[in-house]
């Protein structure tokens, strides 16, 4: 991928000491295809890379004692920038309700997405209202009724017998009515753009001014997205685009192309099928990630959401004496299922990229976690406490106790070893107050 790329070139350069213009030539050209090959747009790539070079050319660079990192660091400025250099947030009205509306192509996760998003923002105090205004599909209704059920949001519908325009107008009354400050409109969407589309779009947008029209389009799509971004910007004129499926194996391109094309923010990204996994789009971290120097900030923030405060830090403290258990390893992964699948979290850790290609295949789903279970209620309390007195006739008897076999246990322990690494690696990038700084 995109990182992967940039990461061997940035790693050659790093190998130089010195740098000479040539130098800096060369890996800005391997910078280029890796761009052209994320399918980022050919003339944001462009004018990218002239930025960089006009910048990493200069005296303080070829001059400086540490050259390499000099680039990377003006990479990384740049690749920011492109995507709008700093969060763009929803605007809430002074007088309520806000009104959003959630507008794109079928399938590029508009129901979903207006599930996650009146999540997030309950969460933050407000008291949102979902509104079906998909019509055409029967099951688009019954979908986002099931979801404000699931979270407890109220949904607003007139089934499909109503226009858009009058449910989106009725619904602002009932949220006035029941005090809901945020209303999001869950829109229909079309296989491809067409006038039929816009036009209702359109007269929503007429007869309820949204405060918000944000676009919900599919990152996997690449330059699709950014085209079918421009479109409905200028139809219909876009507050912020919510880049959805990042999760995925999206190569970029989307990401860094949208703002710099259509002058649209990207205010979120959808990071996964679960109704949490949508995030605050924050330029200087995705940068960072895509540089493949992790994000801690954003993994930080996600375990406080979602790992218990007191037992975070008792951890800590274990952690810190060294005394970090397979009890505590069992309780930690239980811990980590609720903040997402575990590609997605040691992606997220300074040099543990590499480390989610390994860990392919080995996907921490609900069976393997009872099984991880098993294996480690087999164990003695001793040896929960030192895995290292775990010999090979143990190994035996721990799996005949759990019903696994010896390589699941020893699979289990490798396991374990690397995550006491890993949270060591975490905790010592934590402390050296590096946010979102260069660990090069
Ligand atoms: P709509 O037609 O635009 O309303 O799209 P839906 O909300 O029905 O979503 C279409 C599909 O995309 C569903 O299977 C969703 O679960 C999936 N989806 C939506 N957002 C994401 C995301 O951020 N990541 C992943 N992996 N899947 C998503
Ligand atoms: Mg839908």
């Amino acid at each position: 991928g995109l990182a992967d790329k940039l990461q061997q070139t940035f790693k050659k350069l790093r190998g130089r000491g010195k740098l000479s213009e040539s130098d800096v030539n060369d890996a800005l050209r391997e910078v280029r295809m890796a761009l052209l090959e994320a399918d980022v747009n050919f003339k944001v790539v462009k004018d990218f890379v002239a930025k960089v070079k006009e910048r990493a050319i200069g005296h303080e660079v070829l001059e400086s004692l540490t050259p390499a990192q000099q680039v990377v660091k003006i990479v990384n400025d740049e690749l920011t920038a492109l995507m709008g250099g700093t969060m763009s947030r929803i605007a809430i009205s002074p007088k309520p309700p806000t009104v959003v509306m959630l507008v794109g192509l079928q399938g590029a996760g508009k129901t979903t997405t207006a599930g996650k998003l009146a999540l997030l923002l309950k969460k933050q105090n407000k008291r949102p209202l979902l509104v079906a205004a998909d019509i055409y599909r029967p099951a688009a209704i019954k979908q986002l009724e099931v979801l404000g059920e699931k979270l407890e949001i109220p949904v607003f519908t007139l089934g499909d017998k109503e226009k858009p325009v009058v449910i989106a107008k009725k619904a602002i009354e009932h949220a006035q009515a029941y005090a809901n400050d945020i209303v999001i409109i869950d829109t229909a969407g079309r296989l491809h753009i067409n006038a039929e589309l816009m036009d209702e779009l359109k007269s929503v947008k007429q007869t309820v001014r949204p405060h918000e029209i944000l676009l919900v389009v599919d990152a996997m799509t690449g330059q699709d997205a950014v085209t079918v971004a421009e479109s409905f910007n200028n139809d219909l004129g876009l507050d912020g685009v919510i880049l959805t499926k990042l999760d995925g194996d999206a190569r970029g391109g989307a990401a860094l192309s949208v703002k710099a094309v259509t002058g649209c923010p990207i205010k979120f990204a959808g990071m996964g099928e679960k109704l949490e996994a949508l995030e605050p789009f924050h330029p200087d971290r995705m940068a960072s990630r895509i540089l493949g120097m992790g994000d801690v900030l954003s993994l930080i923030e996600k375990a406080e959401q979602a790992i218990d405060f007191d037992k975070a830090q008792a951890l800590e403290k274990k952690l810190r004496k060294e005394e970090f258990t397979l009890d505590d390893f069992l309780d930690q992964l239980q811990q980590v299922r609720k903040l997402g699948s575990l590609d997605q979290i040691l992606g997220m850790i300074p040099g543990m990229g590499g480390l989610t290609k390994k860990l392919q295949g080995a996907e921490l789903d609900e069976k393997q976690l009872k099984q991880v279970e098993a294996i480690i209620r087999s164990m003695t309390r001793k040896e929960r406490r030192d895995p290292n007195i775990i010999n090979g006739s143990r190994r035996k008897r721990i799996a005949a106790g759990s019903g696994t076999r010896v390589q699941d246990v020893n699979r289990l322990l490798k396991q374990f070893v690397d995550a006491r690494k890993m949270m060591k690696q975490l905790q010592q990038h934590q402390k050296s107050g590096k946010k979102g700084g260069f660990k090069l």
